[in-house]
């Protein structure tokens, strides 16, 4: 066993490493499961962890994550805003009916009177 694992700075948490498959080596926060993976050899990916290649590779998890996230959130305006114009289509819509309904109803009484 080389270089030892340090904790996580931001958590504090314990770190561990951990190969789901060979050669794939990771490092693990036991704490809150922030991972650095993908590296050849355990010593690899004990350094990558240690060193501030780490935090390069978070905030790129980050920036990912973030991206992701703008886009959900643009979605969901847009599927509000969509909603919004049915809605507003909808009134629009009902308040047209209402008045046919009324030059209905004028139309009817003025038939009724002429058949009496
Ligand atoms: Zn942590």
């Amino acid at each position: 066993m080389g270089e030892e694992l340090k904790a996580r700075p931001f958590c504090g948490g314990e770190a561990r490493h951990y190969a789901p498959g060979p050669p794939d080596n990771h490092v693990e926060c036991v704490r809150c499961h922030a991972d650095v993976g993908g590296f050849g050899t355990e010593a690899d990916a004990v350094s990558a962890w240690n060193t501030r290649e780490t935090e390069r590779r978070l905030k790129q998890v980050i920036s990912a994550d973030k991206d992701e996230y703008d886009t959900m959130r643009w979605e969901y305006e847009k599927k509000v805003a969509d909603l919004e114009a049915e809605r507003e289509a909808f009134r629009e819509l009902a308040s047209a009916l209402m008045g046919l309904e009324c030059e209905f109803r004028r139309i009817v009484s003025k038939f009724e009177g002429m058949v009496r």
